[in-house]
């Protein structure tokens, strides 16, 4: 079997069966990354092979000993540098937090690590995860495997990269404004942002709490599910989860699949017009192919534009607040304090420590939340994300799902986007709406422009991940875009 290819639940089957090949798996993996990440660099921190093996092996007795089998047994997961796990490096990607590491684990990873999973390494991010391209990262950026000259898209650059690569089996991201679903757009993978509340934000290095969900990446649906069968549930840790009924997504997405329902499907104009002409003619490809069964129709939202400068000020409002916690104190670099004032030393910390995008978006939420413009800014970006709210909800009464290409241009040149700031804030435009609507958004690949993958972005209702994930098969089975590895 390969190994690196393998979809995960192929992987599970074997290991259930036979848990020793477990460490083959590994080992082959390990050679993989050996191989391929010089040139990806998907990771911030990998872990070493030895504490791996060490890990499974206890894990491979404790799953011998016991009837109950574990939902991701041995399967090889890469984290956002942003969750946190305990006793392993969680950066950020930032200086200040360079040698963090924390004492408590997300309450994702404990749930992965409960189920079985090893946890490999932390992926590389933008820092903070404000940015779409990785390249906002304080120590290196991340290449696209398809095309190491090109970004592989951001914040969540390295999750993406590495499943591209072939160097984890699945990975979690986070998604404030499409962190996800932009990488996996980039790299030809799947990944899912979940209903805000569906998934714990606890142990999730905060940029904007109002907007930030993690999420699964995989290269397959059938793994998306899988994994997000775990992380999703309520958790009293994080006070915005909701206490609801869950289904079993894999198995609720699978039975829709054999009923074959019809649905109602919105084909949002704009969001098509706002892409340059290769990511729309590709995107109107695979709209055919869906509306070849299902029922569509276009729909206009002629506003949805502005969605992006909402999004900018709302984030940067709350990620001016939340980065207040590093002082240097608490938590950030170690300066000398002796015979200086607070001042000096929270400003060498804060200087020191954050890179330039940081540094701006602080700067911009403070003067947004500033007497005499918080209302002319801030009070005006919340009101429109009610009416955008409203307004998709209305949508979502009569249809099932809205589709639109997941990001408007196929993935920049190195250096292309971060050098045009507008034209990057821009970029968002396709999938800012779900975080500011709070509903499930998921990227499917559907092709290649010139070696260049371009994804498909597939808004459902609130809590139906299901629907999503039923379009997510519909499409990989006519498409036969899965477990895609780039040949490094
Ligand atoms: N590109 C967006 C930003 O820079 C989204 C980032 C994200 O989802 N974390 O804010």
């Amino acid at each position: 079997m390969n190994f690196i290819a393998a979809p995960m639940y192929k992987l599970l089957d074997e290991f259930n069966t036979n848990p020793d090949l477990v460490v083959d798996y590994l080992s082959k993996l390990y050679d993989r990354i050996a191989k391929v990440e010089e040139k990806v660099k998907a990771f911030i921190t990998l872990r070493p092979f030895n504490d791996v093996l060490n890990e499974v092996e206890s894990l491979i007795r404790i799953r011998k000993s016991s009837r109950n089998s574990m939902a991701l047994f041995g399967i090889a997961v890469a984290i956002k540098d942003n969750i946190s796990t305990k006793g392993l490096r969680t950066t950020c990607a930032s200086r200040i937090l360079e040698n963090y590491i924390p004492p408590y684990d997300a309450t994702v990873i404990a749930k992965l690590k409960s189920e079985g999973a090893i946890i490999i390494g932390k992926t590389n991010m933008d820092e903070f995860a404000m940015g779409s391209t990785t390249e906002t990262s304080a120590f290196f950026a991340t290449r696209n495997p398809w095309d190491l000259t090109r970004s592989p898209g951001g914040s969540s650059g390295g999750s993406a990269a590495a499943l591209a690569a072939g160097e984890a089996t699945v990975a979690l991201g986070s998604d404030t404004g499409g962190s996800i679903r932009n990488p996996a757009a980039f790299t030809a993978i799947f990944g899912l942002k979940p209903t805000y509340g569906l998934v714990s934000r606890y142990g999730l290095i905060a940029y904007a709490s109002s907007l930030d969900q993690i999420g699964p990446m995989a290269r397959n649906t059938d793994d998306l599910a899988l994994l997000l069968n775990v992380i999703a549930g309520y958790d009293p840790k994080d006070s915005t989860s909701i206490n609801i009924p869950l289904p079993n997504f894999y198995k609720a997405m699978y039975d829709t699949y054999y009923r074959e329902p019809r649905l109602k499907i919105a084909i949002a104009r704009e969001l098509f017009e706002y892409s340059e002409d290769p990511v729309k003619n590709m995107s109107y490809k695979s709209v055919d192919v869906l509306c070849s069964y299902h029922e569509c129709r276009e729909i206009s939202i002629p506003y949805a534009k502005h969605s992006v400068a909402a999004y900018y000020i709302i984030s940067m409002a709350e990620a001016g607040s939340n980065l207040a916690r590093y002082d240097g104190v608490r938590y950030g670099l170690k300066v000398n304090f002796d015979n200086r004032n607070w001042v000096e030393v929270y400003k060498e910390v804060r200087t020191r420590g954050f890179g330039y995008e940081v540094k701006k978006r602080i700067a911009l939420g403070a003067y947004i939340l500033s007497t005499g413009y918080w209302d002319m800014y801030y009070l005006k970006a919340l009101r429109f994300r009610r009416m955008l709210k409203e307004e998709f909800n209305k949508i979502f009464k009569e249809f099932d799902a809205i589709v639109s290409p997941t990001m408007p241009i196929l993935p920049p040149k190195l250096g292309e986007l971060i050098a045009d700031p507008i034209k990057m804030y821009y970029s968002d435009v396709n999938t800012v709406i779900a975080n500011l609507i709070g509903a499930p958004a998921i990227s499917i690949p559907i092709g290649f422009v010139n070696g260049l993958p371009v994804g498909l972005q597939v808004m459902v209702r609130h809590f139906n991940e299901v629907t999503a994930l039923y379009i997510s098969k519909f499409l990989e089975d006519k498409l036969k875009l899965r477990d895609l590895i780039a040949l490094v």
